[in-house]
């Protein structure tokens, strides 16, 4: 079944009877020639590449409880490509190249919305640091502009300009950035790898690995065995959790993360907007919600929700960055669990152990990746060879002494 407008008109003048699921329920068969664990952005784009570009088959993903029921569906949807390192820039400009196309190729609505995001500086140092990633960003083929504080102050007047603690003094905008409707992404993923033959299984948990001589043989899951000729792990936050079963310890600390809407409001905010001197993120939805977050919880956990003292954080951050913010009334807040790695920076990278291959260490920052992650690890399954905008991805990072630490905050997860 294929979308459009005609298609959309026919259905509503015959009361939408025609549209069929978005996708199958099949039941699991005993084998596959891939086996992906995680039915979030990134394994069912994963999928999708794997069956359409590399032309691969007999492909499953398995996700423990419904599609996009982890951080692709609770993520606060932003997209950029606006990084500074080598490692790191290429591929999410990669990335957003495959934004730019996404529904199209996909023939599904994931509400692409390119409309600018601004990273508001606060000193002359911080001016600086974004005059540098700015130009590394156009380097590798990204937009970056530098506004100066009238410019900011034409696209949002509504900001706290005078700040005697934080006075705003230009920012780094990429206009090509900005949010996509996130569980609209894995929809359409879902779909994608559906029709060119993938199983889809939920409520199937992978609850162990069979590992014969170095090499895995297969998943034991809620649903049965199943065996596997490769197994790609892409579980987010459950990244730990699940390489612990098949005997790995990973680099990777597991925190929630909150997000936050308010009430509908006219429409006031133009873009994404983040604020540089604490951290506080802000954009409009276009139900007219204000959607905003902050910082991840200060300890480590896999609960999918967060407490009181990181919500009044960020509402700070915000009464700071935008007093208007206070006259809001907060509607929801939720949360997810994000596999912040030790250097801030993903990986994609085979495994010590034979057929096992891993995707995770997204941090906060994964949805942005989600088209080139899926890329890159399908193009890394099928090959055997890493995807050229995801070299720098190695497990073994950690130990050579590559880190690819975009902030220089160190080993330090809660500063990434
Ligand atoms: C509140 C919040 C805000 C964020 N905002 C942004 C943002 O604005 N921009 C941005 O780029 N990124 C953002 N992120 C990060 C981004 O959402 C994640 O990095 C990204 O979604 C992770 O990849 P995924 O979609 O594959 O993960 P998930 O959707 O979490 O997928 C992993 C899946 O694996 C499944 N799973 C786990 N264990 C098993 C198992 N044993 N067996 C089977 N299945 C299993 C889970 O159920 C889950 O569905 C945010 C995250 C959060 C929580």
């Amino acid at each position: 079944m294929r979308f459009s407008g005609l298609r959309v008109l026919a259905e509503a003048l015959t009361g939408h009877k025609g549209w069929a699921p978005l996708w199958r329920n099949p039941d699991p068969k005993p084998a596959y020639d891939y086996v992906i664990i995680g039915g979030g952005g990134h394994g069912l784009a994963t999928a999708y590449y794997l069956a359409r570009t590399f032309r691969q088959a007999r492909i499953s993903v398995l996700e423990k409880g419904w599609l996009g029921s982890g951080n692709v569906g609770r993520n606060t949807t932003i997209i950029r490509s606006n990084y500074l390192l080598p490692g790191n820039q290429p591929f999410y400009e990669f990335s957003m190249k495959l934004w730019e196309g996404l529904e199209q190729e996909l023939n599904f609505n994931a509400m692409v919305s390119q409309r600018g995001v601004l990273n508001l500086c606060h000193s002359d140092a911080q001016r600086d640091a974004f005059r540098r990633r700015g130009n590394a960003m156009r380097m590798s083929g990204a937009d970056a502009e530098l506004l100066d504080v009238s410019a900011v102050r034409k696209m949002a007047p509504f900001l706290n300009f005078d700040n005697a603690r934080f006075p705003i003094k230009g920012g780094l905008l990429q206009r090509r950035g900005g949010t996509a409707r996130h569980d609209g992404v894995a929809w359409g993923y879902a779909r994608g790898a559906d029709m060119a033959g993938v199983d889809l299984i939920q409520n199937c948990e992978v609850t162990g690995f069979f590992i014969e001589k170095g090499r895995v043989r297969g998943v034991e899951t809620s649903r049965g065995y199943i065996s596997a000729g490769k197994v790609g792990v892409a579980v987010a936050g459950n990244t730990s959790r699940v390489m612990g079963m098949a005997g790995l310890r990973m680099p990777i600390e597991s925190h929630a993360l909150q997000a936050f809407v308010t009430e509908g409001l006219k429409p006031v905010i133009p873009g994404v907007i983040t604020f540089g001197a604490g951290h506080f993120y802000i954009s409009q939805s276009d139900k007219g919600g204000l959607v905003f977050g902050g910082d991840i919880e200060g300890y480590a956990s896999y609960a999918q929700r967060g407490n009181l003292p990181v919500m009044e954080d960020v509402v700070e951050g915000g009464m700071a960055l935008m007093p208007m913010l206070g006259r809001a009334r907060l509607l929801r807040a939720w949360g997810g669990v994000v596999d912040m790695s030790m250097d801030g920076s993903p990986i994609i990278d085979r495994t010590p152990i034979e057929g096992l291959y891993l995707n995770g260490g997204w941090c906060y920052g994964g949805f942005k990746a989600t088209p080139a992650s899926g890329y890159a690890f399908a193009h890394l399954l099928a090959n055997d060879s890493p995807h050229p905008t995801a070299r720098a991805f190695r497990l073994d990072r950690f130990e050579r002494g590559y880190m690819i630490d975009e902030k220089g905050a160190g080993a330090a997860p809660h500063l990434h």
